[in-house]
C-alpha cells in the first residue's frame, strides 16, 4: 500500500519560564520508582579457554557465588566433547534494587585439538536469542516480551604475553556485529606490568588491523565533564586487564582486601594500582548496563532484524512507504512449508502403499504355490492309499484261509 507522504509542518519552539513549580522536575523520580518497581535484567556472556578464570570473575564481579567451587564441579562435570551453551539465572539484590543477572557459559570453547568452528554453536545461540525476541515482535500480543537477548560478551584472552591467537581474532570477526564484545587479559596478574602495557598495545593493533568492533563505552553531549573524564579512563584500560579471586586476606589496619596471595605479596582485585577490575565492573555494572542493553536493542538487535527481514523479501523503499507486514510474511512462508510438508507426505504415502501393494502380490503368490504344492502331494497321497487298498484286496483275495478261519465258515479242513 502506498501511501503519501506526511506533510511536514513546521514547528515553532518557544522557551518559556514557568511562573511557579509545576511538578514535572519529577518526572526522572517517576521513572526511577517505576525501574526500581520492576526491577532489572541483564544477560551477559562469557567466553575463553577453560581454566582462564571466567567462573571465579564472575563471582568476583558480582560479589556472589554464581557458579560452585571448582572442587565440586570437577566431581561431577565431564568434560564436554562439543562447545556447550548454558545459563544460569540469579536474582541478587543491593540497596533495593533488584537485578535478575544470567551468566552464560561457553564449556568448551578453545578446548579441543581442532577449535575451527568454536564460534559457531555460540553465534548461532546469539542469533537464535535475537529470533525468540524478533518472534515476541511479531506476536498480536506484545504486552510481556522476555529479552533472554545477550546484552555483553566478556572475551577472555590467555595471558601469553604475545598476540591474539588466530582462535581470538576468529572469534570476535565472526560475533563482533551480534553481540558487544569486551575482552578481557585473564589472569592478568601472571604478567609483569610492563608486560601487561605491551600485550595490550599488540592485542589493540590486532583489533584495529582485522576492524574488529569491541564495545567503547560511548559518550554523550550530554555527559557532563566528570562523566567524559571518567569514560576515557575506562575506555583507556580496554582490553581489561583481570584478575579475580573469591579469597579475602587481612592486610593490617582492620582491612580485608579480596585478593590473590604470592610470597612476595597480595594482588589486591579492587584496587585499580594493580589491576583494570574495577574499571570492568565500572563500566559493565556501574555506568554502562543500560548502555549495553540499548546498544544490543538500538544497533545489534535492529541491524540483525533488518538483514533477516530483507533476507524474507521485505524490503522498504526510502521513496514511497511500502507497509510491511512481516507477520503475513511469515504466515506466507508457514503455508509453503506446510504444502511442501503434505506434498512430502503424500509422496511417502505413495512410495508405502506402492511396498504394501507389492508385498501383498508377493504373499499371495507364495500362497497359491503353497496351495497347489499341497494339493499336489494330497493328491500322491491319496493315490498311494488306493494302491496299497488295491494290494491289500488282491492279497486278500489270492490268500489260502488260515483252518481256524475255515472251520468257523464250516468248512472241511483236509490237511
Ligand atoms: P574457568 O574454567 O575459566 O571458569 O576458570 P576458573 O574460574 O574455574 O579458574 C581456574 C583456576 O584459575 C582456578 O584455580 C582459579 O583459582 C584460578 N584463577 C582464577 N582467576 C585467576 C586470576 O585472575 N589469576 C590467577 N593467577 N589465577 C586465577
Amino acid at each position: 500500500i502506498d501511501t503519501p507522504a506526511a506533510p511536514v509542518s513546521t514547528i515553532n519552539v518557544v522557551r518559556k519560564k514557568l511562573q511557579g513549580y509545576v511538578g514535572f522536575a519529577n518526572l526522572p523520580n517517576q521513572v526511577h520508582r517505576k525501574s526500581v518497581k520492576k526491577g532489572f535484567q541483564f544477560t551477559c556472556m562469557v567466553v575463553g579457554e577453560s581454566g582462564l578464570g571466567k567462573s571465579t570473575l564472575v563471582n568476583t564481579l558480582f560479589n556472589t557465588q554464581l557458579y560452585p567451587p571448582r572442587e565440586n564441579v570437577a566431581l561431577t562435570h565431564e568434560s564436554p566433547q562439543t562447545v556447550e551453551v548454558k545459563s544460569i539465572t540469579s536474582d541478587i539484590e543491593e540497596n533495593g534494587v533488584k537485578l535478575r543477572l544470567t551468566v552464560v557459559d561457553t564449556p568448551g570453547f578453545g578446548d579441543f585439538v581442532n577449535n575451527e568452528e568454536s564460534w559457531k554453536p555460540i553465534l548461532d545461540d546469539i542469533e537464535s536469542r535475537f529470533d525468540a525476541f524478533l518472534e515476541q515482535e511479531n506476536r498480536v500480543n506484545r504486552r510481556k516480551l522476555a529479552d533472554n537477548r545477550i546484552h555483553a560478551c566478556i572475551y577472555f584472552i590467555s595471558p601469553t604475553g604475545h598476540a591474539l591467537k588466530p582462535l581470538d581474532i576468529e572469534f570476535m570477526r565472526r560475533l563482533h556485529t551480534r553481540v558487544n564484545l569486551i575482552p578481557v587479559i585473564a589472569k592478568a596478574d601472571t604478567l609483569t606490568e610492563e608486560e601487561v602495557a605491551a600485550f595490550k598495545q599488540r592485542i589493540l593493533a590486532d583489533i584495529n588491523y582485522h576492524k574488529i568492533q569491541i564495545y567503547q563505552a560511548p559518550t554523550y553531549e550530554y555527559d557532563d565533564q566528570e562523566t567524559v573524564a571518567e569514560n576515557h579512563e575506562i575506555v583507556s584500560k580496554i582490553p581489561f586487564a583481570v584478575v579475580g579471586s573469591d579469597k579475602e586476606f587481612d592486610v593490617g589496619g582492620g582491612r580485608c582486601v579480596r585478593g590473590r596471595k604470592y610470597p612476595w605479596g597480595i594482588i589486591e582485585v579492587d584496587n585499580e594500582e594493580h589491576c583494570d577490575f574495577v574499571k570492568l565492573r565500572q563500566m559493565l555494572i556501574r555506568t554502562h548496563m543500560e548502555e549495553l542493553k540499548e546498544h544490543t536493542n538500538n544497533v545489534l538487535y535492529e541491524n540483525y532484524r533488518t538483514e533477516k527481514l530483507a533476507a524474507m523479501g521485505i524490503q522498504q523503499d526510502p521513496t514511497v512507504f511500502k507497509e510491511v507486514n512481516p507477520v503475513q510474511k511469515m504466515e506466507e512462508e508457514r503455508l509453503a512449508h506446510e504444502q511442501k510438508l503434505a506434498k512430502m507426505e503424500a509422496e511417502m504415502r505413495a512410495v508405502f502403499q506402492a511396498k504394501v501393494q507389492e508385498k501383498e502380490t508377493k504373499l499371495k503368490q507364495s500362497e497359491e504355490e503353497l496351495y497347489a504344492r499341497h494339493k499336489e502331494m494330497k493328491e500322491a497321497l491319496e493315490k498311494q492309499r488306493a494302491d496299497l487298498e488295491e494290494k491289500r484286496r488282491r492279497l486278500e483275495s489270492g490268500r489260502p484261509m488260515t483252518p481256524e478261519k475255515a472251520k468257523k465258515k464250516g468248512f472241511s479242513f483236509n490237511k
